[in-house]
């Protein structure tokens, strides 16, 4: 088995990852590290989550530094107008976090949860992803998990587990309400012409 390193969001989206990553040949260590999420109590919520999932499982966890000032100076700032700019700073946050765990823990591989949804922005994920494991000498296992997102969407419903409907941020939780609002107006226009 390889030791790799594996960033994770929340529990439902470890879900499909882990096990894949198992089936071929790795070895998971869960890496923590989410200042984005807001408010506080849904951070420790989906934390809370997470810790209940991989105790569970045997899965080993690592909650590491989440440095809240760097996300509101590095990160809000760009705003609710440039999502991509906003995502790949927030994404870069977090991943250079776990990036120097991996380091610091004798990690030769690390991979993330963040793109499982297909919500994410792939490749500006990966990107980051990419660039800051390789600045450090670090294998970063690119997967493409988000055909299994309907899969850990369903065996977290099966499993009872917290699941947001919100990236993390307040931008995202603005975007996900007014999404809904859209779907929602879609769907009644629908009806009414059929
Ligand atoms: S939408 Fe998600 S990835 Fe993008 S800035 Fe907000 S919390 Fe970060």
């Amino acid at each position: 088995m390889t030791r790799l390193l594996l960033h994770a969001c929340c529990a439902p989206c470890s879900l499909e990852p882990v096990r894949l990553l198992i089936e071929e040949g790795f070895e998971p260590t869960i890496c923590w590290t989410n200042p984005n999420i807001q408010p506080r109590d849904e951070h420790d919520r989906r934390l809370a989550e997470l810790r209940r999932w991989t105790a569970a499982n045997g899965i080993p966890l690592i909650e590491a530094d989440e440095d809240y000032g760097a996300w509101e100076s590095g990160v809000a700032p760009i705003g609710a107008r440039e999502r991509e700019r906003r995502c790949r700073a927030c994404y870069a946050l977090r991943l250079a976090e776990a990036v120097r765990v991996a380091r610091a823990e004798g990690f030769d591989h690390i991979a993330t949860t963040l793109a499982v949804s297909p919500y994410q922005l792939f490749d500006t994920c990966n990107d980051v992803l990419t660039r800051l494991a390789s600045a450090q000498g670090l294998t970063p296992v690119i997967r493409d998990f988000r055909p299994w997102y309907p899969e850990a969407t369903r065996r977290s419903r099966e499993l009872g587990m917290y699941r947001q409907n919100y990236c993390g941020c307040r931008f995202s939780a603005a975007e996900a309400a007014l999404d809904r609002i859209r779907l929602r107006e879609e769907r009644r226009q629908a009806k009414h012409r059929a």
